[in-house]
């Protein structure tokens, strides 16, 4: 579909909403037609928007299609094959379901627990589709076999209102004050939250940014987290602070400046780290840092290696012997401070302790920044030639510092529509997933679900197959989520048992419905760093 009909949202509280339902049978039925609906048009109801698609165009989310008057979802669902999985081979190449006649529920004789060919395939949500309103099942509900246990995967898109994305930034570079607001194209779509060990972190979207300002700043704000969580390159600016341009898996760009190194740690650490190495080769070392600058001989560090007490008085405020808070002001400089003249931070001398010919390094907590002095007679640091022996200590600092990356995390709270997807009685599965009984995962990557009510799940967006993330214009971010536990689990918290196929039937007929389903699967390998989702301890909090 190239050509695109974006359905207008607004006056949709004037279009009558057809009755849908559950026929007595128990079978859902489509929705009948709104009479006000031209002919040449179907309904897409897989979500609140209700778009009226016309045939060869598309829905106003690019995810639903008219295709010769079927509502057909237009990528398709993503499976993954397991390494070293005999059956289970994974190519890019698109799989057409059959046709849609084939579509039926299995029966309970199907259902119970057989071995399967394509035990090392995994149904995500990736494209999988959308049941909406909440209480069809599950467009995916698949049955398989690992280590002889009868399984289940429930498989769904879900339509997040409620969800947000953690980045965390390795960078010293100060991006602004805490609670300051995050940019892009102008509004406002999160804030600076608390610094961590060696960077710097934002919290982006939300429910308050998505539904809680103007249409504009709720679709900015869906349209980042749609880029950001498909591993593209959004760029922000924050309210008194830097521009960054953030990528998952990049180096973040700080005002125009591309990061590398992540610190080995604070100037305390770093002092102590390699305290014994400068031991003899300098007489001073300052690591200057915009959280806790050390200084190596008042440190714990160089008291008990023995070292001369320097007499340096360093500005800022003392916290313990040898560690300052405060020594310059937030910045873009030297270990995450503002300045460009490490002198500057030196206030005073003590003459009873300091003494003329005394060898001075400063350096910043990534060995970016170092310079060497030595005292005159009057006790003025003087700049010098920095000793190889000095330069390679220096080095290594930066050599034990990571690379700076960016990583964006999705955080999302699993409501109706997904929890009563996989269940008549929802609460039984979210009492299931705290009682360790089901893996959660989102695009077959591990999922953390955090402690306390509810199903709020917490991903690394590159741990998910490209692409993994949608949006709505109601707005909201659609994303994929599957729950994986046995079978007789699944039976026992009252899941859609009449909907459970086994894998090698929905590998031939695809999702159980006819309206709205993908059409094709594309089988993509199972990323290394994941684990395989089916049979495995799920991640709580
Ligand atoms: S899922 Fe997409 S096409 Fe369907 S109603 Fe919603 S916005 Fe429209």
């Amino acid at each position: 579909m190239s050509e695109h009909e974006h359905t207008k949202t607004d006056g949709l509280g004037d279009m009558p909403l057809a009755p849908s339902g559950a026929a007595a049978d128990g079978a859902w039925r489509a929705p009948p037609r709104s009479e006000r609906m031209a002919a040449n048009k179907i309904e897409c109801n897989a979500c609140p928007v209700l778009c009226q698609i016309t045939d060869g165009k598309v829905g106003a989310c690019d995810r639903y299609a008219n295709q010769a008057g079927v509502l057909v979802r237009v990528d398709p669902v993503i499976l993954l094959a397991r390494a070293q999985s005999g059956d289970a081979p994974a190519s890019d190449e698109l799989v057409p379901f059959v046709d849609s006649a084939q579509l039926e529920p299995a029966s309970a004789a199907e259902v119970a627990g057989r071995l399967l060919p394509g035990a090392g395939l995994f149904v995500t949500a990736v494209g999988a589709s959308t049941t909406y309103p909440d209480y069809k099942p599950a467009p995916f509900i698949v049955s398989s076999q690992s280590d002889g246990v009868d399984m289940v995967t429930v498989v769904t898109e879900g339509i997040f209102s409620y969800c947000s994305l953690k980045v965390k930034i390795d960078t010293d570079r100060w991006l602004g004050p805490e609670q300051a607001n995050v940019r892009c194209k102008g509004e406002v779509v999160g804030h600076v939250t608390t610094a961590e060990y060696g960077s710097q972190m934002l919290s982006l979207g939300g429910v308050h940014h998505i539904t809680g300002g103007s249409k504009k700043e709720g679709r900015v704000t869906v349209d980042m987290m749609h880029a950001l969580g498909n591993q593209g390159a959004v760029e922000f600016t924050i309210d008194g602070g830097a521009q960054v341009l953030v990528q998952a898996g990049r180096a973040p760009v700080v005002g125009g400046v591309e990061e590398s190194r992540m610190r080995v740690g604070c100037g305390s650490a770093t002092v102590g780290i390699f305290a014994e190495q400068f031991q003899g080769l300098a007489d001073e070392v300052v690591c200057v840092d915009d959280h806790i600058t050390g200084v190596l001989t008042e440190h714990q560090a160089g008291r008990c290696l023995s070292m001369r007490p320097a007499g340096l008085k360093v500005r800022g405020r003392k916290s313990t012997p040898g560690r300052y808070f405060q020594v310059a002001n937030p910045g873009t400089g030297w270990g995450g401070t503002d300045i460009a003249d490490p002198l500057s931070i030196i206030e005073a001398w003590d003459p009873a302790q300091a003494w003329p010919g005394l060898r001075l390094l400063m350096v910043s907590t990534t060995g970016e920044h170092a310079a060497w002095f030595v005292l005159d007679q009057a006790l003025v640091p003087q700049p010098a030639p920095m000793p190889a022996t000095v330069q390679a200590i220096v080095d290594r600092i930066g050599e034990n510092c990571e690379p700076s990356l960016c990583s964006v995390l999705f955080l999302g709270g699993a409501g109706g529509s997904l929890r009563a997807g996989v269940t008549e009685n929802p609460v039984l599965l979210t009492r299931a997933i705290k009682r360790a009984l089901v893996n959660v995962t989102c695009g077959g990557a591990p999922a953390y679900v955090w402690p306390g009510g509810g199903i709020t799940v917490m991903v690394d967006v590159l741990r998910m197959p490209a692409n993994s993330f949608g949006t709505v214009p109601t707005p909201a971010i659609v994303a994929p989520i599957e729950f994986s536990m046995r079978l007789a689990d699944y039976q026992a918290l009252g899941g859609h048992m009449a909907y459970v196929r086994p894998l090698a039937q929905v590998l031939h007929t695809g999702a159980w419905h006819r309206d709205g389903a993908p059409v094709a699967r594309r089988t993509l390998p199972q990323p290394d760093a994941n684990v395989w989702p089916i049979g495995q301890p799920p991640m709580l909090g």
